[in-house]
């Protein structure tokens, strides 16, 4: 999708994406804002309905097939993105997601999500984590906060949990931000930059799993609290916050650190937001911005250009038509180095 799809005069309502399926999320689940701003989101696009594709593994989350009123698929775990990968590369034209968990997309497919990122398919990517395996009923996930008590960790978990932006930009994901199912404002805007990237796009979304993992995210974006402890990234300007828009970010050596913002006498001294930075280094930095030490940043990380894989392939194919020919595929598995396996008893 790019922008020019973004239209002024609107064809579609956020009705056309319904999809009339019985919605089987509990009540007040997160995920029945994320559907719902992702339906208006789409409408604000011409992108015919039909073009749009949502993908998904295991996990309440991926229930999301069902419910949009387009093309989509309820997948195998973890391995949505290696099924949107053949799609997008088979049909370029489509606009392909990927909806997937904390667990589904970190844990059992970890590995599929690296190489889909690394690759820079363009594909969007949702990843929403709620820090529990809300479907199983909740045992701790790969994002799970140390110490975390669930059923299966009953005296606390032991394991360190996985940042999923860190990861992002380990892959070098040419689009990565952040937002949360209560702004859906915010959730709205980030979706639609994500819509329209050429390459490979990494959303992470904040979402309340209300039965297993209530309010987890509560301290950072909660009504009273997110003033403080969250920082909304703006291309070009200063990371400002706080109730007063008083505080910011400065670097010290490789660490951030919060200073008054009427202290800083040098404006040299600002971090100022650059989302198209081509070294992963800044947005590294952000990343590592963790409640309760420093504010959380929400927008995007990072947003740059690189050739895509399946545009690069489909490229080398047309190349490789042009000099050899259409080929055919018996004559490829055919041509040498065939062997006939017999059983004992079948003749040579
Ligand atoms: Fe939502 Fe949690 Fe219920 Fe799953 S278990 S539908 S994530 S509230």
């Amino acid at each position: 999708m790019t922008a020019e799809n973004l239209q002024t005069h609107l064809p579609y309502a956020k009705e056309d994406f319904v999809s009339g399926q019985d919605v089987r999320w509990c009540p007040g689940c997160g995920d029945y804002a994320i559907l719902s701003v992702m339906q208006r989101t789409l409408a604000q696009f011409t992108t015919p309905r039909e073009n749009h594709v949502f993908i998904s593994g295991i996990g309440c989350a991926s229930r999301f097939p069902y419910y949009m009123n387009t093309y989509g698929f309820h997948t195998i775990h973890g391995r949505a993105p290696a099924i949107a990968t053949g799609l997008k590369c088979a049909r370029p034209e489509l606009t392909v997601w990927v909806v997937t968990g904390d667990g589904d997309g970190l844990s059992i497919g970890g590995n599929h999500l690296i190489h889909c990122m690394r690759r820079n398919v363009d594909l969007n990517i949702i990843l929403v984590n709620n820090q529990i395996y809300g479907l199983t009923k909740g045992q701790y996930s790969p994002t799970s906060e140390k110490g975390k008590i669930t059923k299966s960790s009953p005296y606390g978990t032991i394991d360190y949990p996985i940042n999923p932006l860190c990861v992002a930009i380990a892959a070098e994901a040419t689009f990565i931000a952040r937002t949360v199912d209560t702004d859906p404002r915010h959730m709205g805007q980030v979706l639609a930059r994500a819509a329209m990237h050429k390459g490979v796009s990494f959303v992470e979304i904040y979402q309340n799993c209300i039965i297993f993992n209530k309010d987890t995210f509560m301290p950072i974006t909660g009504r009273e609290t997110r003033d403080d402890r969250a920082i909304y990234l703006e291309d070009g300007k200063p990371l400002v916050f706080g109730q007063k828009k008083d505080k910011t970010i400065r670097m010290n050596g490789l660490k951030t650190e919060i200073v008054n913002l009427a202290d800083v006498k040098d404006q040299k001294d600002l971090l100022v937001h650059r989302e198209n930075d081509p070294s992963p280094n800044y947005a590294y930095v952000l990343t590592q911005m963790a409640y309760p030490e420093m504010p959380v940043p929400f927008g995007i990380f990072r947003c740059i250009e690189k050739p895509t894989y399946d545009g690069m392939m489909n490229d080398q194919i047309k190349f490789a038509i042009e000099k050899k020919g259409k080929g055919k595929l018996e004559e490829i598995l055919y041509t040498e180095d065939i062997w006939t396996v017999r059983g004992k008893d079948q003749k040579k």
